[in-house]
């Protein structure tokens, strides 16, 4: 993935404060109890050094829980040279939110290892997520019900299996050892649908958009995926599995965008071949498929749906006049700035905020979480005696009718529910249905200005909600 832009050190954390003081506005909650809502509860920032060759590197990392008004905390670990202790805490912030839009009853958090992924051999990187779990059990900032982490930018199922194995270690009768983490490897208590989570909910939200034939017309579209032309830039894992689903889903993908470069073609590009090409050359560019094209211009190619799957502050200032799509969709956390969104807000783009959007990597690590406690895959229970109800009914249907049914008929009848199924069937329901708190929200509240100020609402609605219920607040 990418680290297109510069980014502007300081002033992520500012960004989130700018969006939920704009959103205060619309609720009906003291100033104090915003106060609690808004700042990050606990900031641990370490310095631990790992042997490299005959010397130490000493590496710096963070964990930041923005809030405690759910346990455990969630949020993924992001491993980058870029990493600085203002922008875990925005990450943090950003997931109180999200966790709140999509109704997981956790608080928010992010961890940071401030490291190039790229230029770390896997032994030093198994050093590195070790040493740092091992620092997060002393301060007690992990466990299945005080802090959970989750992959991110440059982290992926390998570090969660380290990380979990670690956990392991030092609490060997831990019965729920393996919840201190999620996005694990299957075989070690991952769930089946979280490695494409979030790509697939950045689908469903996008399609769930494209639905509503009102708000297309308002935008200039036609409603549904098929035909159109969508921008990706990023092609990391939640890229490559948004780009994969939009293409199945009809959509056409004209640009990809890397950090090493990017593709155009009019006439789409096939995300499947794109990875293959890049699995065998190391690199998205050369693809035979498009054209290479500036990692930059990409964004600023017209489109219909621009989906920024990267990293922050990507639409800024300096390029914010060029963009010229209809919708842009936040894959990324804050790839959009404050006063980016002011112009694109006047120029009549709509923006389907990151804190909604990308939410779907949470929601699968939350079903994750539940199979790890309860112990039990889902669908063990349910799949057969699902499966044979129906070929009973089947069977008393054909009786009945005097008709039997054709194979085509009882393979779409006669099933049930497997792990990804239901995964997937959880996920879609979660995004449709907060689609619609957050547009609800967005058509209801007079004056309220863009979906982002909605979705920042609806949440800070349900934190104030659950702060009052503990009393905290009475
Ligand atoms: N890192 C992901 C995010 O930003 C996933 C977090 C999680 O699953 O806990 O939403």
């Amino acid at each position: 993935m990418s680290d297109i832009t510069e980014k502007r050190e300081g002033e992520f954390f500012e960004d989130v404060l700018k969006y939920f003081n704009r959103a205060a506005k619309f609720v009906d909650v003291s100033e104090g109890l915003l106060e609690q809502i808004k700042y990050c509860n606990s900031v641990y920032r370490m310095r631990f050094p790992i042997k490299v060759g005959n010397d130490f590197q000493v590496i710096e990392a963070y964990r930041v829980e923005h809030s405690h008004h759910k346990l455990p905390t969630k949020g993924g670990i992001r491993f980058s040279t870029a990493v600085n202790q203002d922008e875990v805490m925005a990450l943090a912030a950003l997931m109180t939110y999200k966790c709140a839009i999509v109704d997981v009853p956790f608080g928010g958090a992010k961890g940071g290892i401030k490291i190039s992924p790229r230029k770390t051999t896997p032994e030093e990187m198994e050093r590195i997520t070790r040493r740092y779990t091992s620092e997060l059990i002393k301060k007690n900032f992990i466990g299945p019900g005080i802090d959970v982490p989750a992959p991110d930018y440059g982290s992926s199922e390998r570090e969660m299996a380290w990380i979990a194995d670690t956990y392991a270690t030092f609490y060997p009768s831990e019965m729920n050892a393996l919840a201190c983490v999620t996005g694990k490897p299957i075989s070690q208590g991952g769930i089946r649908g979280r490695k494409e989570a979030t790509g697939l909910g950045v689908y469903y939200g996008i399609r769930e958009a494209l639905n509503i034939e009102e708000d297309c017309a308002k935008w200039g579209m036609t409603t549904g995926m098929a035909g159109k032309t969508f921008v990706i830039q990023g092609f990391g894992n939640v890229g490559f599995h948004s780009a994969k689903f939009i293409h199945e889903g009809g959509g056409k993908i004209i640009a990809i965008a890397e950090w090493d470069g990017a593709l155009y073609n009019q006439d789409g590009i096939d995300p499947f071949a794109v990875e293959a090409h890049r699995n065998k050359t190391g690199s998205i560019k050369g693809f035979p498929g498009a054209q290479d094209y500036d990692k930059y211009g990409a964004l600023e190619i017209e489109c219909d749906v621009l989906v920024p799957a990267a990293l922050e502050n990507q639409i800024n200032k300096d390029n914010v006049e060029r963009i010229k799509c209809k919708m842009i969709a936040e894959a990324a956390n804050g790839p959009v700035t404050p006063e980016a969104e002011d112009v694109l807000i006047k120029k009549g783009v709509y923006i389907i905020p990151d804190i909604y959007l990308n939410a779907g990597g949470v929601t699968v690590s939350y079903f994750e979480w539940l199979k790890n406690i309860s112990h039990v895959r889902f669908g063990r229970l349910g799949k057969r005696y699902d499966e044979s109800a129906s070929k009973n009914m089947i069977s008393v249907v054909e009786e009945l009718t005097g008709k039997a049914a054709t194979e085509v008929q009882k393979s779409l009848v006669e099933r049930g529910a497997d792990e990804k199924d239901l995964v997937y069937s959880g996920l879609e329901e979660t995004m449709i249905s907060a689609y619609h708190d957050i547009r609800n929200e967005f058509k209801n509240t007079p004056g309220i200005p863009d979906l982002r100020t909605a979705a920042f609402v609806v949440a800070i609605k349900k934190i104030a909600l659950s702060y009052n219920t503990l009393g905290v607040f009475p």
